[in-house]
């Protein structure tokens, strides 16, 4: 892995300049100096950064490669896109999106009545607003509520039950109007063609979603009674989630386009687009040989255009507008997940840790020699003999023959050993080799929670890519995985031995160290556990202005303990009395201990869990 990767995932919007990894953008400030300005004004825990322009960045392109395809087939549809708010609710996301989007039109797609709430008030006047997703009357009569303050929805129907409460809501709406207002209508179809990757299940027959041909036909009937057939207006499908071959794409949309046109042709007049839903993948692999996506957004806007294109040539049929779902690839990129190194857990083999006595056990003597002239021609072999005698000393130990302390030297005269001999084979490679990488991973606590930060990593195994934040004139000699601090022994991001993650030997007593977690932007916030009760993160959202200088802003704390414990329905004012009065009427704390311990009481609960400084760096202050 060259670069951590930097080349495959980063997409230009980070580089490495010297020594640090740099935004490239405006002034190109580097992400340890934006961290450290943070850091200064008192936020030490894990911090979350957003970047607006990446999400500019993102809808532009998108925009731009549909606008290009568009041209270069003579496509006579419009091109629309919307955001499903269920990759990212959160207001700092979403206010820079709206912010950034204002030229597009950009809606957002809303598939629950919260998210519903959000779309029709955050939506610019005009901009599309899709619904999916289950939906009762409730939800059904929020949306005629939005047609009728002059909103642009459509409703996606998933099954004929949500039909019937459409027309019978419609009746209650419209029924003495003289002038109907109901939302337009577009019908989920049911592909035969499966979905793709984890979430197969989103699109292909055995989906939760949408209708079968059947259902299909019996709808069109249901609209034609009703005279609601001149709302229907959209076809929609949605195949999964970081789709990351393009096939099943355009399966899935000759199968659509096909309903569309057939429909169509049968007088549904006023159809006149096609939802693809979301599933653009996202680049997340540091390694050539592990990429996720085989196409490029441009091969992806090429054959959406070309087959609807196709398709309606053939069966004679306008042209359909094309609207998108990308979520993923919209909001992922726009955040950087920063968490300071705690420890590296195998710290103590250090040589100074040694104790060697005057006498030491021949084999242990041994031990020290072999660390003190193995070179690259004997490392093999050294590295068989410190192996062999760390059995003997070990059985030794068992055996009650040598001491705690020489079983200490030992350990740390062998890791020292293997460390050694790995860096001196390196080019070599081999099986055995690399079985013992993978014994003397150096495990760096992190000072954050893969439940809350990185759910997907937890859950689905998804990775994402991650880097220092600055040495990186260096070459890193340490096969890492990371641990983060949380109670649970799932809380720690190992790396295969084909894909190892190389860490810097620090002292994190003497220096500072960050991880950047790249890509963090889409599904992982609003699906973070609290976990151990680690909350989100400390957020902010880093502007760039005309002349290249970036501003830190919208600053969000992360929730303090009290309001942690408040959000679980716990009386916390009764909380707080218990502790103060523990405090007050113990009987070994003296009364001006009492105010001083008060007051320390009083300071911890206003701050978060995660943990505030790098332990060895406030004992040396
Ligand atoms: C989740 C979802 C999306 C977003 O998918 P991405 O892969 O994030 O682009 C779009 N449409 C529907 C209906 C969805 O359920």
């Amino acid at each position: 892995m060259k670069q951590f990767g930097l080349d495959i995932w980063a997409d230009d919007n980070f580089f490495i300049n010297n020594d640090t990894v740099n935004v490239n953008y405006g002034s190109r400030p580097s992400l340890l100096q934006i961290t450290q300005e943070i850091r200064e004004r008192g936020y030490k825990g894990p911090l979350l950064l957003r970047f607006p322009h990446l999400i500019s960045k993102q809808i532009h392109t998108l925009f731009d490669t549909f606008t290009q395809a568009k041209k270069a087939f003579g496509y006579r549809g419009n091109f629309h896109a919307v955001f499903p708010l269920k990759v990212n609710q959160f207001p700092n996301f979403i206010h820079a999106l709206i912010d950034v989007s204002r030229d597009y039109h950009y809606g957002l797609e809303a598939g629950s009545k919260a998210e519903l709430i959000l779309a029709i008030s955050k939506t610019p006047p005009g901009a599309p607003i899709t619904v999916n997703g289950f939906k009762d009357k409730e939800m059904i009569s929020l949306c005629f509520i939005a047609a009728k303050t002059g909103h642009n929805i459509t409703v996606t129907i998933e099954g004929l039950g949500e039909l019937e409460t459409i027309i019978q809501v419609d009746r209650e709406f419209n029924s003495d109007q003289e002038r109907s207002v109901a939302p337009k209508i577009g019908m989920r179809v049911r592909l035969h063609s499966a979905g793709t990757g984890t979430w197969a299940k989103s699109g292909g027959y055995s989906s939760k979603f949408g209708l079968t041909s059947t259902e299909l036909l019996e709808a069109y009937e249901m609209l034609t009674q009703n005279a609601l057939l001149d709302r229907l207006w959209m076809i929609h499908f949605h195949i999964g989630s970081q789709m990351g071959d393009i096939a099943p794409l355009k399966k899935a949309l000759r199968e659509a386009g096909n309903i569309y046109a057939e429909l169509k042709k049968r007088g549904a007049d006023s159809l006149g687009a096609i939802n693809i839903g979301g599933g653009l993948a996202v680049e997340y692999s540091q390694h050539d040989s592990s990429m996720e996506r085989n196409y490029s957004l441009r091969e992806f806007a090429n054959d959406v255009v070309y087959l609807m294109q196709e398709i309606s040539r053939s069966k004679g049929v306008a042209e359909p507008d094309i609207f998108t779902e990308s979520g993923r690839y919209i909001a992922a990129s726009h955040s950087v997940l920063i968490a300071p190194v705690l420890e590296l857990f195998s710290q103590e083999y250090h040589q100074k840790a040694l104790r060697l006595k005057a006498e030491n056990p021949p084999l242990i003597q041994e031990l020290y020699d072999l660390l003190h002239t193995i070179s690259r021609k004997n490392a093999r072999e050294y590295l068989h003999d410190a192996l062999d005698h760390m059995e003997s000393l070990l059985t030794l130990f068992d055996l009650g023959y040598i001491d705690l302390e020489d079983r200490s030297n030992t350990e740390i005269l062998v890791n020292l050993i293997v460390k050694k001999a790995i860096s001196l084979l390196k080019n070599e490679g081999s099986d055995e080799l690399k079985r013992l990488q993978d014994r003397i991973q150096e495990r760096y606590l992190v000072n954050f929670s893969l439940f809350q930060s990185l759910p997907d990593f937890w859950g689905l195994a998804q990775q994402f890519p991650v880097m220092p934040l600055d040495r990186l004139d260096e070459k890193p000699s340490n096969p890492a995985s990371i641990w983060d601090i949380t109670c649970d022994s799932d809380g720690e991001m190992a790396f295969s031995r084909d894909l190892p993650l190389y860490l810097h030997d620090i002292d994190v007593g003497k220096e500072e160290y960050f991880l950047a977690f790249f890509l963090t932007g889409a599904y992982q916030e609003v699906l973070g556990m609290q976990h151990n009760l680690f909350t989100h993160p400390t957020e902010c959202v880093i502007r760039f202005k005309e002349d290249g200088t970036y501003s830190i802003g919208s600053l969000i704390e992360a929730q303090n303990l009290m309001d942690v414990l408040d959000d679980l329905d716990y009386d916390t004012a009764l909380i707080d009395k218990t502790l103060k009065q523990q405090i007050e009427e113990s009987l070994f704390i003296s009364k001006e201990e009492k105010e001083e311990l008060l007051g320390k009481l009083y300071l911890y609960l206003s701050e978060n869990s995660y943990l505030k400084t790098i332990q060895a760096i406030s004992e040396n202050n």
